[in-house]
């Protein structure tokens, strides 16, 4: 049975199996300011059934109660988590009991004869403060531990290593994986738990070092992170695994740094895969490296014997002979011609995948050049019967600086192709300026009315060894390498190149580079055709040259230009014949020689002061290799010329006209 008084905020459980007693604890309920709701229980069997349903601020509870006695139900509630505030009322003399219960969790204790309004009131009070800080302890633990679960769940979401030391070097903390790793070390010994310290830890000496040093380097404050060899196990022949390992500073709630937490995180792995890749790439850039020197020697082997042929064959043309020997011949020479280009393009493009392109910066007369260029053409445009157009913007002034040999090359690739894939029509180039401070920039457009190139391939041409299509390889020929030369021509002087092209209607090659504006007074010259009757019987030529073939071919050049030529094998035997002979005119040195090269040759003939020998004799390198550098290094070895081989006889007579004359106008 149970009594309920009036409605209040407080909700009193009083449990007192004494009529006299309930009567006076309301009374002096009643006649004190607390507003409470109070229930009254008779005995602990309606107490804890009162208990299972509802929630109360305080508990009053008479010791001697019917059945089982007051400490009892204590422990009871205990047992049940009640953790409603218990005040224990006792008969007179009962301190001892008092005392116990205290122990057992009630927070007072008053005798029956205190029951008085004042004494109810601060009991009460007391116990809703007590009630609710502990109220408030449960909950912030609660959070510690969710807090903690989460933290938890966190540090084993990884397979990497979390650990952390406090600032006397005591283990504080570690997930799952940092015990794996060190079990196999501590299972013996038995001594992975909180406390364990890092001198204690048996890994190898240098890597408690390691850890140390950056441990101590984490107090000063500062996060960092490390890669590092670094074994857990004491076993030297194990392979040690590459860690990545950030040391984050732990800081107190005063602001200093009371641990160290550690992050490792096995790389071995990548370590391994960017090895491998490294290990790939430098085989591959070796591999590279190899071809291009390869195809670079190659081609420079093969010039040699090309030089005889296109240069026999020449001479072949030049005599009487039957119309289908004149054929043969003709195509033999067109058949030649077409091999140079392709040689000299693997040449060129192995010193552009090597990198070793360097570029003049000259001035040059751009209209001569072009004129050249459609010299070089005029015969092949006719043959098909195709227009053949050049046109200047008024802005294009007429010197400029740059690679005047380059630019050829660029032009030559593209009105080539021009020419070779247009059956009617036209081909032109446009040239204009798009000026721009000191700098400028020169357009050519190189059109034609040719088959075109259909949309999807007018990337890729531009690729190595692309073609169109296949057709084109079988019907036009052609390395596919031209127009990846040219891209890379045009791009290392700072220049762009496009392309557009409708099938059927014709292509346009849009080229643009920086040039320099030219000084007048600075032109090269481009070498003229020497209008006069090729004659150099006058002149005493001696011509250093290891290759009979080449020797061969050279005479019956100079045979025809009545000029019985004087032969050295190499580089010593022409400095012996120039001591011999005071009265030799001119030199004409190839480069590549054995016993002495004719860079050597020449540095010595240049250098010699006594009067052996003329050391100012004009001397015209020739050789079949066409770099800049090979034309630099001619001229700082004291060399006047350079003809390049096979070489176009009338380059040739016209530049050793032009050295002889200098020099006999000295
Ligand atoms: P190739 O030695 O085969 O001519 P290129 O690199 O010079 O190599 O050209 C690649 C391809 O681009 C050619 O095979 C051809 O299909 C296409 N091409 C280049 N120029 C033209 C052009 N003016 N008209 C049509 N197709 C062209």
């Amino acid at each position: 049975m149970s009594l309920e008084t009036n409605k209040s905020d407080y909700k009193l459980l009083l449990i007192d199996d004494d009529e006299v007693d309930i009567m006076t604890f309301q009374r002096a309920l009643k006649s004190s300011d607390l507003s409470c709701k109070l229930t009254v229980c008779f005995d602990a069997k309606e107490a804890l059934e009162k208990l299972s349903t509802s929630n109360f601020d305080c508990i009053f509870l008479d010791y001697l109660l019917p059945g089982i006695d007051g400490l009892q139900l204590l422990r009871r509630l205990r047992e049940m988590s009640v953790s409603t505030p218990v005040a224990v009322i006792t008969s007179q003399g009962d301190e001892k009991i008092a005392v116990e219960m205290i122990k057992n969790g009630a927070f007072d204790y008053f005798t029956k004869n205190d029951i008085n309004p004042d004494k109810i009131s601060k009991v009460v009070i007391t116990a809703v403060r007590l009630w609710n800080a502990e109220r408030k302890r449960v909950e912030a633990e609660k959070k510690i531990i969710e807090n903690n679960n989460r933290l938890n769940a966190i540090l084993e979401s990884t397979h990497n290593l979390i650990f952390a030391f406090d600032r006397t070097l005591n283990l504080i903390s570690f997930n799952s994986a940092f015990k794996e790793s060190m079990e196999h070390l501590l299972r013996q010994r038995d001594i992975i738990k909180q406390d364990i310290n890092l001198h204690a830890i048996p890994i190898r000496e240098e890597m408690k070092q390691s850890l140390l040093r950056n441990i101590s380097k984490c107090f000063l404050g500062e996060q960092f992170t490390v890669l590092e060899q670094i074994s857990f196990s004491n076993d030297p022949s194990k392979i040690t695994p590459w860690y990545e390992t950030t040391f984050n500073p732990i800081v107190d709630i005063n602001g200093e740094v009371s641990g160290v937490a550690i992050y490792s995180k096995d790389v071995s792995e990548n370590k391994k895969i960017v090895f491998d890749l490294m290990q790939a790439k430098n085989e591959a850039v070796a591999a590279a490296q190899a071809k291009s020197e390869f195809l670079s020697n190659m081609s420079h082997e093969i010039r040699t014997p090309m030089n005889a042929i296109i240069g026999l064959t020449e001479l072949l043309l030049e005599e009487p002979l039957e119309i289908n020997q004149l054929e043969n011949i003709k195509s033999i020479k067109y058949s030649a011609d077409n091999l140079l280009v392709i040689i000299n393009d693997i040449l060129d493009f192995g010193k552009i995948e090597a990198g070793k392109v360097r570029f003049e910066n000259i001035d040059f007369d751009l209209p001569s050049r072009i004129e050249e260029l459609r010299k070089t053409f005029e015969h092949r445009t006719k043959e098909k019967g195709l227009n053949f157009l050049i046109e200047f913007a008024e802005n294009v002034p007429l010197t400029v600086k740059g690679d005047p040999y380059r630019l050829n090359q660029i032009l030559f690739n593209l009105v080539g192709n021009a020419i070779k894939f247009t059956p009617s029509g036209q081909v032109s180039i446009a040239i204009k300026a798009i000026p721009g401070g000191e700098q400028m920039n020169l357009e050519f457009s190189v059109t034609d009315t040719g088959i075109g190139i259909p949309e999807n391939q007018q990337a890729k041409i531009f690729e190595s060894f692309t073609q169109a299509n296949a057709e084109t390889t079988r019907k036009y020929g052609g390395t596919g390498l031209g127009l990846a030369i040219t891209k890379n021509l045009v791009q290392l002087q700072g220049g762009s190149i496009s392309v557009k092209s409708k099938l059927n209607e014709g292509t346009s090659f849009i080229v643009s580079i920086p040039f320099g504006i030219g000084a007048d007074e600075k032109i090269e010259k481009v070498a003229e055709k020497s209008e006069q009757k090729a004659d150099l019987s006058e002149l005493k030529i001696l011509l250093v040259e290891d290759n009979i073939m080449n020797q061969f071919v050279a005479k019956q050049f100079f045979k025809k230009w009545n000029n019985e030529l004087l032969i050295a094998n190499n580089g010593e035997e022409a400095i012996q014949i120039l001591k011999e002979r005071a009265d030799l005119d001119l030199v004409l040195m190839d480069l590549q020689m054995p016993e002495m090269s004719g860079f050597q040759a020449a540095e010595i003939i240049r250098g010699n002061k006594t009067a052996v020998l003329n050391s100012n004799i004009p001397i015209i390198a020739l050789s079949a290799d066409a770099f800049i550098e090979t034309r630099r290094k001619v001229i700082e070895a004291g060399m006047d010329d350079y003809v390049t081989k096979p070489f176009k006889p009338e380059e040739l007579y016209s530049k050793i006209i032009k050295h002889t004359k200098q020099n006999a106008s000295l």
